[in-house]
């Protein structure tokens, strides 16, 4: 049906006329993506069943990955796209007089994510198919994604998001391999052939039906599965209130929680991963048995990632079934646990760090607990014969300490592998923040960079600049995005250089247009577009960014003398609903904005933009025509960033902190082609340590930190009144935890230098080419790639899908 753009057509008409029994006359936008989606949809399917038909009977290896988040956005351009089928369709559709564009913007973004993590994995996905691995997702189906966002006076505003409220055409429901979660209950103790075993009984069911979600791969025959699971009733309890029992079970998916750097110890979180967790082992293991008819290969035929700590119950979860459901031995059991999960750390934020209550955990999962005290008190025993004695290293390194359940030190233990997510993050680990962990376990910590999935974030999202690298180097890199490299040939070709300042021009056009029509501000194309899009969050130093804004607006305004090129700053973040701090930080861009884009002596070299309601749609049209990407966090807070591979792959030069993957960025492509400022890691780690960090002897011996500070709260923002004090109390009484006025001076500089370096747009160009050319290595293919053969044990299926 989509061989060509005629028969196309005409399965396309007839299709719409089936399913919504209207004429073609009568059809809306929304009926058109319907009808593509369940075309495409079934156009896959049979791909979709002998994959899994292969994976079955090959006997190959699985990798499933678990994540709480999985920040998909759209869906059918990226299906189109790796089908191969874009073309024909667009021409197709066009002679109906219907635009292809049209009806991929009316998708609603699949937003099951905060950020940088759930994004991971939905990049993780895609290089997965698309290299034809047998790797699985499994998640939850919220049924409200992230929060939409609006910008109300300034304020931001949450609203609920609603993306299945037209139905999904990419899930498939499944309600025969529904699977059965047990909540509260105890522990029952049973004797059989002179053998004591446990067992979880009286609890409470919360039905978990899986709907699957086909991840197409880039050109292959690959179809993997997303495996998204909905919390329903299980049969009715008849000895309770019935209403409150299907409330009370319908709110385990109900919402993703809108946080990812703070540890939320409610309940429902807890309950959360418990779903997720119980409900995949269950079926992964269900699926092992049906082939193999025994579990003591488990570990051979399957391997498990944790996306952090948030689906590290998986560990006891999988002893519980071992021990009590297949009545293995402990020492059986934990061999193939150990041997089967592999776990993500991505933070060294201590608030960011998972620990339960045990007075929450122990009444909610009484034998996962049970099983957990096991773990726990085996592993002290370890420690204790390697370390006799040392108490102290003991407590630090327990599961259980202090009423809590330390999800992390579950993780480690539990996991034959530990990675970071960025050179100096892992490292950062391996010398501080689990340094006892790394001595006790050397073989376990790896490092792996993470990666972005080119194919979205440069392929889809800007065709522009994708058509001139194929013009350039040929297709190669869809395929195999290290021979991007190829384009550093032509970093000095000025018919290469003139198409890439034509895409960015044209694309920094496009997103000027955006700007307009959502803000109403009109922006100088020609201006540099500066960009900060990421979350919200002290350690990420938005507000770095404005205070240096409101610098060079004193300048301006004090200087006549002072000139810059016409610069654009554009933010885009959500905060956190509770996260008081976050919030000011975005009423006071928008407050900055207010006065800097209304005052006619500025405005023709300074405009400020906030774009509400960041995410992955919103973020396919920004970074294409970003100038600097901005990724000034407090070095040694990010753990990696992915934004900043996002910026530096659409040729944005990067204005960053040693931080996360900054550094690999800046060592891929030189010191000549980034803008490095700011206190190192290390430096930071000393102050941390040793103190000697005084923010008021920067607000004294720098005049423009002074004047910045004093028009937070001096009345220069207009209906501000006391809003902003508590940011300046926490740049001057908290003594600035993140080291903002510490780095203010160096940020200064490293601006000017992006503000001279713009001035030669020849020189500009050179290093946007040079950073293209080496962002190749940091495709999500090239990170998929090391864990399937550092840490999964994988394989590619391709030659199995051929025969
Ligand atoms: C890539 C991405 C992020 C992560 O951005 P960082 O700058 O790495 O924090 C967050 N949100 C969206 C929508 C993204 O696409």
């Amino acid at each position: 049906m989509f061989s060509d753009k005629k028969s196309f057509q005409e399965a396309f008409l007839k299709k719409l006329e089936m399913t919504y029994g209207k004429s073609f006359k009568e059809s809306t936008v929304q009926d058109h993506y319907h009808t593509l989606g369940n075309m495409v949809r079934e156009y896959i399917s049979s791909d979709w069943i002998s994959t899994n038909e292969i994976h079955r009977s090959s006997h190959t290896k699985q990798v499933y990955y678990l994540s709480i988040e999985f920040l998909l956005g759209r869906l059918l351009g990226q299906n189109l796209l790796n089908l191969g089928i874009r073309e024909v369709v667009k021409e197709g559709l066009s002679d109906l007089n219907i635009s292809l564009e049209n009806i991929e913007e009316i998708e609603v973004d699949a937003g099951l994510g905060n950020g940088g993590l759930g994004r991971l994995a939905a990049c993780f996905l895609d290089s997965l198919a698309s290299l034809n691995l047998p790797g699985h997702g499994y998640g939850i189906r919220y049924k409200h994604g992230l929060f939409d966002q609006k910008i109300v006076n300034g304020f931001q505003i949450e609203l609920p998001e609603q993306w299945l409220r037209h139905g999904n055409s990419w899930e498939v429901r499944k309600l025969d391999q529904a699977i059965e979660v047990n909540f509260w209950g105890e522990v029952e103790m049973v004797q059989e052939d002179g053998k004591f075993s446990f067992r979880h009984v009286k609890g409470e069911p919360v039905s978990a039906v899986p709907y699957d979600i086909p991840v197409i791969g880039y050109k292959t025959d690959t179809v993997n599965t997303l495996r998204l699971w909905n919390a329903e009733p299980s049969s009715f309890p008849v000895h309770k209130d019935v209403m409150e029992y299907k409330r009370q079970t319908e709110a385990v998916s109900e919402f993703l929680y809108p946080d990812d750097t703070h540890e939320d110890g409610k309940i429902l979180r807890l309950k959360q991963q418990y779903f997720l967790v119980s409900a995949s082992l269950q079926s992964i293991i269900r699926a092992h048995r049906n082939t193999y008819q025994t579990l003591t290969n488990f570990h051979e035929k399957v391997a498990i990632h944790i996306n952090d700590t948030h689906p590290v119950l998986a560990i006891p979860e999988l002893m519980r079934i071992l021990l009590d459901e297949e009545k293995m031995e402990w020492e059986d059991a934990w061999y193939i646990t150990s041997n089967t999960i592999s776990y993500t750390n991505h933070t060294t934020l201590s608030e960011a760090l998972e620990k339960w209550p045990i007075d929450l955990f122990q009444p909610l999962l009484p034998r996962v607990y049970m099983i957990i005290e096991e773990i726990n008190e085996r592993f002290c025993k370890e420690l204790w014969e390697s370390y006799p004695g040392d108490w102290q290293r003991i407590e630090n390194m327990a599961i259980l300490a202090h009423g809590l359940v330390k999800m992390a030190h579950l993780a480690i233990v539990g996991s034959y592998k530990v990675n970071g997510v960025a050179k100096i993050h892992t490292d950062i680990l391996k010398e501080r923040e689990m340094k006892d962990f790394y001595q006790f376990y050397p073989a376990k910590f790896n490092n792996k960079t993470n990666g972005i999935t080119h194919r979205r974030w440069l392929l889809k999202a800007n065709p522009q600049l994708s058509s001139l690298i194929t013009e350039v180097i040929g297709d190669q890199w869809i395929k195999q995005p290290h021979s991007l490299i190829k384009l550093q040939e032509y970093v000095k070709d000025p018919s290469f250089l003139q198409g890439l300042k034509t895409v960015k021009q044209q694309r920094k056009k496009l997103l000027a247009d955006i700007i307009q029509e959502q803000t109403g501000i009109k922006i100088d194309s020609n201006s540099i577009f500066d960009v900060q899009v990421k979350r919200l969050h002290a350690y990420k130093r938005q507000l770095l960014n404005v205070l240096h804004i409101m610098y060079l607006y004193n300048r301006l305004k004090e200087d006549p003398n002072f000139q810059i090129v016409p610069r654009t700053f554009i933010f885009g973040a959500k905060a956190s609903p509770g996260y008081y701090y976050a919030k000011k930080v975005i009423k006071l861009i928008n407050s900055v904005a207010d006065v800097v884009n209304h005052d006619p002596q500025t405005s023709p070299f300074l405009k400020v933009v906030f774009l509400e309601n960041y995410r992955v749609s919103l973020a396919e049209y920004i970074f294409p025509a970003a100038d600097v990407s901005e990724q000034i966090s407090t070095a040694s807070k990010e753990a990696s960033g992915t934004g900043n591979m996002k910026f530096m792959m659409n040729g944005a030069l990067t204005l960053g902190t040693m931080d996360g993957a900054n550094v690999e960025i800046s060592e891929a492509v030189g010191k000549d082609n980034v803008f490095i400022f700011g206190l190192k890691a290390e430096e930071v780690l000393s102050y941390q340590q040793n103190g000697g960090y005084r923010a008021y002897d920067y607000y004294h011996h720098d005049k423009r930190i002074r004047q910045v500070l004093e028009r937070l709260t001096n009345g220069f923002l207009p209906d501000t009144y006391d809003l902003f004090e508590p940011i300046y109390d926490s740049l001057l009484m908290q003594n600035d935890e993140y080291y903002v006025l510490r780095d203010f001076d160096s940020y200064v500089t490293a601006q000017q230098k992006v503000n001279e370096a713009y001035r030669n747009e020849n020189k500009w160009l050179q290093m946007s080419a040079t950073n293209i050319a080496h962002s190749g290595f940091f495709s999500s293919d090239r990170t998929i790639e090391e864990y399937a053969s550092d840490i999964w044990g994988i394989h590619s299926t391709k030659n199995l899908l051929n025969q």
